[in-house]
């Protein structure tokens, strides 16, 4: 049940319009909501009170294109056309419900260890994964893998089931959106009859857009046009599509994406892995579009950890070109928490009264954080973004409920998860019709 918790006496992030910092602060909890955040003590009188002294209070993090996974670390060593024909979809294939659920409480529960409050989910068997995420307490939007059927993936009728099952499910934490899985897997009916359908049921649209040079080449090949200029003719692209990867764009289709108020989720050390490229990403920014950061999945990270995507996502802009000054610690935490939230619809991503309690605490006690300097945000936001990693989040609230407390889950048994995940995927792997890698080889 929900109930209200202070944080008292900690390092409150609040990530808000000021970029914020209290050192002493508290955060004050009253059902699913912040109502109360100051750089001074308050009223404990019936509140559980957390005691936040040398640590981190902040807003969870959103990872903004995510896949339950289920098979990490098998066949990984393809290239991604390779890997997807002869790895990824005959797995996905051979998913059953409860494959499907164990392999999403092992996927949340790893996000959630690593401070990961939402999650932007493509996958299949979505009333599964809608059971799992209300089971572990996790905040979810749901989307399919739909592509035209010789694909023998989702269709949208599987995509419109689910939603009418469970979108708005869990007091809301549960959404469920239109999921394309890539333009080489549709047909221009299939990209339209998709935004119909997102415009009938009133909800969103993933898709993974322009993320392989292979892709754009296929584009051409079926389309005549690149990959975003093609979602951009079949309506697509809007405010309430997110747009996974955008590699290789073109001037024209960073223009298009901007146009349409399109969301981007930049994924680098998804890329970076699979020999994708470096997106523009200081370019896609300065064109003014909103960008949240995701790991994509195990199989291709192989982590989930979002402090390791945050490090990424400004190292590799650096080293790319030659310039430090490039995505500084706040810009990088603020695609990871505010953007991600905003992108999905969800009133969260920072501390300030009214929003969603999606709440992180990270211990500071430990070489990541050491030295600290007293009352130096700057030093708070570097460590954060260049220094730790998952293992520093000690307890995590989601919609007011704390879901993973002094390194333990309240929900689930994380032993039984892994260990029905483990057999999950063995008996996956036992059912999967795999294809000869050359005669998935393109000419
Ligand atoms: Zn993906």
């Amino acid at each position: 049940m929900s109930e209200r918790i202070v944080f008292s006496n900690g390092i409150v992030v609040t990530m808000n319009d000021a970029n914020e910092v209290h050192f002493g602060g508290s955060v004050v909890i009253d059902g699913d909501r912040i109502t109360e955040v100051t750089p001074d003590p308050v009223d404990t009188t019936g509140a559980r009170v957390i005691d936040a002294t040398d640590k981190i209070v902040m807003p969870g993090l959103v990872d903004f294109h995510y896949h339950t996974a289920l098979g990490k670390g098998y066949s990984d060593h393809l290239p991604l056309w390779e890997y997807l024909q002869t790895c990824w979809y005959p797995m996905i294939r051979a998913l059953d419900p409860e494959s499907a659920y164990w392999a999403a409480l092992a996927s949340y529960s790893e996000s959630i260890k690593c401070g990961v409050t939402a999650v932007n989910d493509m996958y299949r068997q979505l009333e599964a994964l809608a059971d799992a995420a209300e089971k572990i307490g996790i905040r979810a939007v749901l989307s399919n893998d739909v592509a035209t059927d010789e694909h023998d993936l989702d269709t949208l009728a599987d995509n419109e089931r689910a939603f009418r099952a469970k979108n708005g499910a869990a007091n809301g934490r549960v959404k469920v959106f239109v999921g394309i899985e890539w333009l080489p897997l549709a047909s221009k009916d299939l990209l339209r009859e998709t935004r119909a359908l997102a415009d009938e049921l009133g909800t969103g649209i993933h898709i993974h857009l322009n993320e392989s040079l292979s892709e754009v080449e296929i584009s051409k090949e079926m389309f005549g046009r690149r990959p975003t200029e093609v979602a951009y003719d079949c309506g697509i692209l809007g405010p309430d599509c997110i747009a996974a990867h955008c590699v290789w764009l073109s001037d024209v289709e960073i223009a298009l994406l901007r146009e349409t108020h399109t969301q981007v989720s930049h994924n680098p050390s998804s890329n970076a892995k699979l020999g994708n490229g470096v997106a523009r990403l200081p370019e896609i920014l300065a064109a003014g579009i909103n960008v949240g950061l995701g790991h994509d999945a195990a199989e291709v990270n192989n982590s989930r950890d979002m402090f390791e995507v945050m490090k990424f996502a400004s190292l590799m802009h650096r080293a790319v070109h030659v310039d430090a000054s490039l995505q500084q610690a706040p810009d990088v935490l603020r695609m990871a928490t505010r953007n991600g939230a905003a992108g999905l619809g969800f009133e969260a991503g920072e501390l300030s009264p009214g929003k969603k309690a999606d709440v992180v605490v990270v211990d500071t006690q430990n070489q990541m954080f050491t030295p600290l300097l007293e009352n130096n945000a700057d030093h708070v936001f570097s460590h954060l973004v260049f220094a730790a990693n998952g293992s520093c989040v000690e307890t995590v609230v989601i919609d007011g409920e704390i879901v993973y407390e002094d390194r333990e889950f309240t929900r689930i048994d994380e032993e039984e998860v892994l260990r029905q995940a483990n057999r999950a995927f063995r008996e996956v792997i036992e059912r999967m019709n795999v294809p000869d890698l050359e005669s998935v080889r393109r000419s």
